[in-house]
């Protein structure tokens, strides 16, 4: 009898520490009645979102101010325009954070043209400079070209690439579901550097970008101090394939390269942020953002100006909804990510030292598309948790909630419980990406406008349900 005590007391006690360690996951927290109350939530956002498209024409008014590189007077003005809006929109704190930023122009000349050929003598190449790209010295630099598809390739050919142009003339992949961008953007970032070291004289790399036409796409180029510093531009598509067919034909032609790009002193600039006061956890901040920053080419309206839009509207739909939010929700407009990530750095900083708690930082950084996906950096019952939501995010056609990688901006706040990234279709990503496609006229009303109710949605469930 005692020995039956004893054992059904070890029983009991280990079936209350299987009921206490067995992880909560929300299929069990939340009844029939709570999914179904937050479907319809989802559903108001999704219609609120659709309906008004207040977002969409906000999207407008920001990319009618035109580009926003860092350090630039139209980011200033983008600013000042985002501040002025959120205080509109009637958020309860809005401030600029300061931050010295990194200051370049491209200058206005950007020519490129096939000379010492006996056939195209004086043909252009539709060129941009890659962002960072210093100037060519004096006046111009002219070089014969050597082709070369990949970092072994230039390993290889190291001693015929002294003094001459390396043209890499590597497609981005276009057999990939992902667009293939992942195997050339560091030919982008450190593909100067790496000819340099081998003694090239500038480079020329086929414009990174999954559309078939002429508009180059720009980006960072790294250089490192140790290493002689070349100038890079990024040429056309089509240009790219007539040109590897004009060397093809004629392996000496040489090709003029002049830019006026030029570097300045790093420029005072700013994040700007807004925020809704939770009205029972004050302290506990779920943080929704994208860059206000773009490259100089195009209006950056899918890169990023959707993303800052849409954060802001995340914002907006919960006062439109007269839904009053249990956590403090911030909108972080970050500045600096193309080149430089100065932004997230001194945000990342100011939150990781705040005695408010960050619990979950969502990124919209990846464009304009159809709600598919959030991609959670996070512990795996977190990550769990969000995940036994997807009914409630299926309202608004996300599909999957994994886990991954959040963005570069929210990526810096290392003290979030939970870092997300929001992931829409990214079919057409990159044939706007950096370049003078990247316009207002590309954004689809709906389906950027499901992107904010998507966000609305996963913001309003970790405020009620907590992470
Ligand atoms: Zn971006």
């Amino acid at each position: 009898m005692k020995k039956l005590t004893s054992l059904s007391a070890t029983i009991m006690f280990v079936l209350a520490l299987l009921i206490i360690s067995s992880p909560k996951t929300n299929s069990q927290s939340l009844s029939d009645k709570q999914i179904t109350d937050y479907k319809n939530v989802a559903n108001q956002f999704v219609r609120k979102a659709l309906e008004d498209r207040k977002g969409y024409f906000l999207l407008k008014e920001l990319t009618d101010i035109g580009p926003r590189l860092s350090g630039s007077p139209n980011s200033i003005k983008a600013i000042h325009w985002a501040e002025k809006k959120m205080k509109e929109l009637g958020f309860d704190k809005v401030w600029l954070q300061p931050v010295m930023v990194p200051h370049w122009e491209r200058g206005n000349i950007e020519k490129a043209k096939i000379v010492s050929s006996k056939k195209i003598n004086n043909r252009n190449l539709v060129v941009r400079a890659l962002g960072g790209s210093i100037a060519t010295d004096a006046k111009e630099l002219q070089g014969k070209v050597i082709s070369i598809k990949s970092f072994e390739e230039l390993r290889e050919k190291q001693e015929l690439v002294k003094g001459k142009i390396v043209f890499y003339d590597r497609p981005l992949d276009q057999g990939l579901y992902s667009g293939g961008y992942g195997g050339v953007w560091n030919y982008r970032v450190f593909g100067a550097d790496s000819a340099a070291k081998y003694g090239a004289i500038g480079v020329l790399l086929r414009s990174i970008t999954t559309k078939y036409d002429n508009n180059p796409h720009t980006g960072v180029v790294f250089y490192a101090d140790q290493v002689k510093r070349i100038p890079a531009v990024s040429v056309g598509y089509l240009d790219s394939d007539f040109l590897r067919q004009a060397l093809k034909e004629e392996p000496n032609l040489e090709v003029n390269l002049k830019l006026n790009s030029k570097w300045f002193e790093d420029a005072p600039s700013y994040n700007v942020i807004g925020e809704i006061t939770g009205s029972k956890y004050p302290d506990e901040v779920i943080t929704v953002g994208g860059h206000i920053d773009s490259w100089d080419l195009g209006v950056g309206a899918n890169d990023d100006g959707t993303g800052c839009i849409q954060s802001m509207e995340v914002l907006d739909l919960f006062k439109r909804l007269n839904i009053a939010p249990q956590r403090t929700i911030r909108c972080v407009l970050f500045i600096n990510e193309e080149n430089g990530s100065r932004g997230a750095e001194a945000y990342g900083n100011f939150a990781d030292s705040s005695i408010q708690v960050t619990i979950a930082a969502m990124e919209a950084d990846a464009g304009s598309g159809t709600p598919r996906d959030f991609s959670v950096d996070s512990d795996s019952l977190t990550i769990e948790k969000i995940k036994s939501w997807l009914p409630i995010l299926a309202e608004t056609g996300i599909l999957e909630v994994a886990k991954g990688g959040s963005g570069a901006d929210v990526g810096r706040i290392k003290s979030a419980k939970a870092r997300i990234g929001y992931g829409p279709d990214g079919q057409r990503y990159f044939d706007y990406h950096h370049s003078d496609n990247d316009q207002f006229s590309i954004i689809h009303p709906r389906e950027f406008e499901l992107g904010s109710a998507a966000m609305a949605t996963l913001v309003f469930m970790i405020d009620r349900e907590g992470l």
